[in-house]
């Protein structure tokens, strides 16, 4: 079984893209989007459809921003274990639910849990959505780790080029604390930037996804 593509984007540069799943989130999700504005760094958020009901002004705020909202399903299931069926009623209620609140079209998807199998990537995109995880070295792992320094020092070492960074702006257990996501946040935008590393816009994927670059990966995640 194909559980985890490994991607990234191809860029010439020292490019990276910061993205955070799970949100919204009143607490957390605004905390990040005033860190990212700040610095004038563009994100995409991979929401879940439940959330954006529950908390409708935050994907406002994001979409405001000029963020890029992702569709991440409507209640966060393993795509792996519900019928397809299943999956497009996922797909389509999260949407309807964006583009209601937001006005904003959406392009981008990513499937819980990183897991998957080829016919799902296929149901994705003939829903026009463009299939994205992330670069599996560039795990923050802010859902195990909830020491910033700890995260920070994790992230540098593995930094690199055209790398998808993961973190969660909220959690589809209800109470888990994403404050430490913040200070990561905080920490890590300056010190990358000092780098010389650029953000990568994921807008750009919408007018460029054959940049999105992607290995196969046998070894299961889980
Ligand atoms: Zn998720």
């Amino acid at each position: 079984m194909k559980s985890f593509n490994n991607m990234s984007i191809q860029a010439s540069e020292n490019k990276v893209m910061l993205t955070f799943d799970d949100g919204p989130n009143p607490v957390y999700t605004k905390e990040i989007l005033h860190v990212l504005q700040q610095y004038g760094v563009k994100a995409a958020f991979f929401a879940i459809g439940q959330h954006v009901l529950e908390y409708p002004e935050v994907i406002r705020e994001v979409a405001n921003s000029g963020h890029t909202i992702g569709n991440h399903t409507y209640s966060h299931p393993d795509l792996l274990e519900i019928s397809h069926e299943e999956i497009l009623e996922e797909i389509a209620r999260t949407e309807q639910a964006i583009v209601r609140l937001t006005g904003e079209k959406l392009f981008l998807f990513r499937p819980p849990y990183g897991h998957f199998d080829d016919a799902i990537v296929e149901l994705v995109r003939q829903q026009g959505y463009t299939f994205l995880t992330w670069t599996r070295k560039l795990d923050s792992r802010d859902w195990q780790y909830e020491d910033e320094h700890v995260i920070v020092e994790y992230m540098m070492k593995r930094m690199e080029n055209g790398g998808i960074m993961l973190f969660h702006d909220s959690s589809n257990e209800r109470d888990a604390s994403r404050a430490h996501t913040v200070r990561t946040i905080r920490m890590l935008i300056p010190l990358l930037l000092e780098q010389g590393y650029q953000f990568i816009d994921p807008q750009e994927l919408l007018l460029q996804p054959r940049i999105i670059t992607h290995s196969i990966d046998e070894v299961k995640y889980f």
